[in-house]
């Protein structure tokens, strides 16, 4: 039996691949995005996250909160319970719609993520995983529908700066995957104290012709609160104006 530790299962997702999906979320990722959305998914392992606002000071907190204000996010799971959740929406995905593995870095549960998608894919669901590329796996790319992959930032001592790893192995990851003719669906955070080198990444993605979409996604500061409830420092960034996301719509693309 092979288990892995999730930190959430969402259902009836639109914001996570095409159609209706149910998103995985896999715990633990090799990155430190300054800005990562998803905190509580950089850790391996499970952790409390606290937030104040709903404590009611009850006192019972080693027998479990039952108010809310102390969750722990992630949990050992296995292949068979987190299909058995993807297969309760199996009826609303249509032809678009599936599962998608996100995180954190589904890669770095390389073997859970494997035993996932063939569990997947013997239900006939198509499979998309959201990835940093930091890793390749051939024998799991070749098994997926469909890769939303980032290159976050160009040049690579503020890749390094920002996200605590070069962007030279990505760049090569995105070579590798146009050479086995993957669909890709590509992305570029847009944060306006960062972002960097947008014209070259697109320049560089119109290069692969499994490139079907290059999206800019504006930053957003949903991670504010998670970030709060784990202890974290908040990031401090702002979000881009329609004016600052108009300039550089020149350079998002979407092939058929
Ligand atoms: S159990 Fe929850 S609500 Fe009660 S004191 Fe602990 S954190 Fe607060
Ligand atoms: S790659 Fe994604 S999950 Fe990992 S730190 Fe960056 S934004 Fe967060």
């Amino acid at each position: 039996m092979i288990n892995g530790i999730v930190a959430d299962i969402q259902r009836a997702s639109v914001h996570d691949g095409p159609g209706i999906r149910t998103t995985i979320f896999l715990k633990g990722c090799p990155l430190h995005c300054a800005w990562c959305h998803n905190p509580e998914c950089i850790d391996f392992e499970p952790q409390t996250m606290y937030y104040p606002e709903k404590c009611i000071g009850c006192g019972l907190c080693n027998e479990g909160c039952f108010s809310g204000a102390k969750v722990i996010c992630g949990r050992e799971m296995t292949v068979e319970e987190v299909v058995k959740q993807v297969l309760l929406d199996k009826d609303y995905y249509g032809t678009d719609g599936g599962v998608t593995f996100s995180g954190g870095e589904p890669l770095a549960q390389r073997e859970f993520l494997s035993a996932l998608i063939d569990a997947c894919k013997e239900q006939g669901i198509h499979c998309a995983v959201e990835t940093s590329l930091i890793y390749f796996n051939e024998e799991i790319f070749r098994k997926i529908d469909l890769v939303m992959a980032d290159l976050k930032i160009w040049d690579d001592k503020l890749h390094k700066k920002y996200t605590g790893v070069s962007n030279g192995a990505i760049k090569e990851h995105f070579r590798k995957l146009n050479e086995m003719n993957i669909p890709v669906i590509a992305r570029t955070p847009v944060i306006p104290e960062i972002s960097q080198g947008i014209e070259q990444i697109s320049e560089f993605l119109k290069k692969l012709s499994n490139v079907r979409k290059y999206e800019l996604l504006p930053y957003h500061p949903l991670g504010s609160a998670k970030r709060e409830a784990l202890g974290i420092e908040p990031d401090g960034f702002t979000i881009p104006s329609a004016e600052y996301m108009k300039g550089l719509e020149k350079y998002v693309f979407i092939r058929e």
